[in-house]
């Protein structure tokens, strides 16, 4: 079992840590090639702006997208959920290609600027305790379609939601050390996560 992360911006690198901590084989994923060599890809938060100008002119995303049509397990948190997202409220990534896969509306930047950023207890599907959920510039979920399931709301807003084997969270689950939320995307994946064999 290995897990990649999307290698081209942002807070990849926490998340590879947080993947570390859990026992699991991880690949930076900056090439079409990389993904054949990886069971799920993580989508970490960032820029998006900057993830679809990169991707631009390669053939990552498109091969992406057939592998998570083959049924890939992907999660994309903060601007990885935006590159997820089926529907934007604004045209501000322009014409540049996305991923989809997930059957949601989000509104990027909603929850306010760098200096607006917060952190809450959220109540997670499947774990007793809360989850700590830090938002930066964080996208907001404004609706989603019949398949999906909202694992975690904040203020009656779905935060943490899946489609099947897509996963998308509008928080930084890699940011601090509780590996809580990354077990439980790996749980579903049937991996042999460390943490929890060792619980
Ligand atoms: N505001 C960023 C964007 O639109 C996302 C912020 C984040 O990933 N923390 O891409």
């Amino acid at each position: 079992m290995r897990v990649g992360v999307l290698a081209l911006q942002g807070a990849f690198r926490e998340h590879l840590l947080m993947l570390g901590s859990l026992g699991v084989d991880t690949l930076k994923v900056t090439r079409s090639e990389h993904l054949s060599g990886i069971d799920a890809l993580i989508l970490p938060g960032g820029e998006s702006t900057a993830m679809v100008r990169i991707a631009a002119g390669t053939d990552l995303f498109a091969t992406l997208r057939e592998r998570m049509a083959d049924g890939l397990p992907v999660f994309g948190t903060c601007a990885g959920l935006i590159l997820l997202s089926d529907r934007l409220s604004d045209d501000s990534l322009g014409g540049y290609d996305r991923l989809g896969g997930l059957d949601i509306t989000v509104a990027r930047n909603a929850y306010g600027r760098q200096q607006e950023s917060f952190t809450a207890p959220l109540t997670v599907q499947g774990l007793d305790e809360p989850v700590a959920g830090t938002f930066i510039r964080a996208p907001q979920i404004l609706d989603l379609g019949p398949g999906t399931e909202v694992l975690a709301a904040h203020d009656d807003t779905p935060v943490l939601v899946r489609q099947g084997a897509v996963w998308g969270a509008s928080f930084h689950p890699e940011l601090g050390s509780d590996g809580r939320i990354h077990a439980e995307f790996l749980h579903h994946l049937g991996a042999a996560v460390q943490r929890l064999t060792h619980d």
